[in-house]
């Protein structure tokens, strides 16, 4: 039984260190031999370097170095690729996913289970801003898109390697690994787990790339908002013609009379902050079906360290003594 952890790290120097100290022991306490993949993705505060220095005391590191920032999901996606263990957990490098949870997770596994998520109990080491957008976000894409995207879980989970290889399966570009990873299905089993704030160093993720995501989410698991439109027109004609109706109506009985400028000021205006918005929204879609059929890599990787020697991959690093690349 082999475990593979995958680690993207965007400017993680501070955490790496201390993510390898933390791993072992839980790791060896569950029995299971594995492998730690590092991919740095385009950090430039020497990530790569420490890793490579860390790699002489801890074979089960390896290093896949991306050749710039290609975001979380492609970085994720990149380690997804070069996994090779029966089992497969994606791990945040800060130590905001506990190792700890991991052993509960393979129980869970070996009970038979191809999915086990990782579930927060709650979420007070998020501030207000984090906490409220992820729940508007989740009430929101919940109700409109076709996979069911859990509450309180992030890409931390084990995956069965048939999980893995179903969602390497999926062609898209712009990866939203939540949506991907829950839209593959599998018999799903749940573990609990408390979210330390992070270890060292700081977030990769401000507000406005929190919304960028957010749409990436909702653009990629949902048409609703681009196909509601024209309902929405619909029901606009509708009231118009009633409008239309009652006006020739008054007219006809009380004669004919001017106000109305607020009125009409009003309308035009909400209707031409409709149609924008609308505009607006078919953007988003038809970038996202430009950035898709331009087909390129999604990560492009510079180098690696630690998979040179196949012998290591059938090895594994629990044997310690053979594993020096
Ligand atoms: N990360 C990455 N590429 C990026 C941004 C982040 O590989 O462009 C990694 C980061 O190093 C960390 C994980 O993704 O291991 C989660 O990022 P972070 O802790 O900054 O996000 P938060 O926990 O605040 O949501
Ligand atoms: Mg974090």
């Amino acid at each position: 039984m082999r475990i593979s952890l995958v680690v993207p790290c965007h400017n993680e120097a501070s955490c790496v260190q201390r993510f390898l100290e933390a791993v072992p022991p839980v790791m060896e306490s569950t029995g299971a031999e594995y492998e730690v993949i590092f991919v740095d993705d385009g950090s430039n505060d020497g990530t790569a370097a420490q890793i490579t220095a860390l790699r002489t005391h801890h074979p089960e590191a390896r290093l896949i170095r991306l050749s710039r920032n290609f975001g979380k999901e492609a970085a994720l996606t990149a380690g997804l690729e070069h996994a090779s263990g029966d089992a497969i957990i994606p791990m945040d490098c800060d130590l905001q996913d506990p190792p700890e949870a991991i052993a509960e997770m393979i129980v869970k596994w070996r009970e038979g289970f191809k999915v086990v998520l990782a579930v927060r109990r709650s979420r007070n080491t998020d501030g207000w801003f984090k906490r409220k957008s992820a729940a508007m976000f989740h009430a929101l894409i919940q109700r409109i898109s076709h996979v069911d995207i859990p509450a309180n879980v992030g890409d931390f989970r084990l995956m069965d390697r048939a999980v893995v290889q179903a969602i390497l399966r999926f062609p898209e570009r712009i990866r939203f690994m939540k949506g991907i990873m829950a839209a593959a299905g599998f018999s799903t089993a749940i573990v609990e787990y408390d979210r330390p704030a992070r270890s060292a160093g700081q977030t990769s993720f401000n507000a406005w790339r929190l919304w960028n995501f957010a749409l990436d989410g909702i653009t990629g698991f949902t048409t609703l908002p681009v196909r509601i439109w024209s309902y929405l027109g619909a029901a606009v004609a509708v009231f118009a013609m009633c409008y239309a109706a009652w006006t020739i109506f008054k007219t006809w009985y009380w004669g004919v009379v001017t106000p109305g400028y607020a009125t009409l000021l009003t309308v035009t205006l909400l209707v031409g902050a409709a149609i924008l918005i609308g505009i607006g929204i078919q953007g988003e879609y038809i970038a996202r079906i430009v950035a898709e059929t331009k087909h390129r890599p999604l990560y492009i990787v510079e180098s690696t360290e630690g998979f040179e020697n196949a012998e290591i991959r059938q090895i594994w690093p629990s044997n310690k003594a053979g594993s020096q690349t």
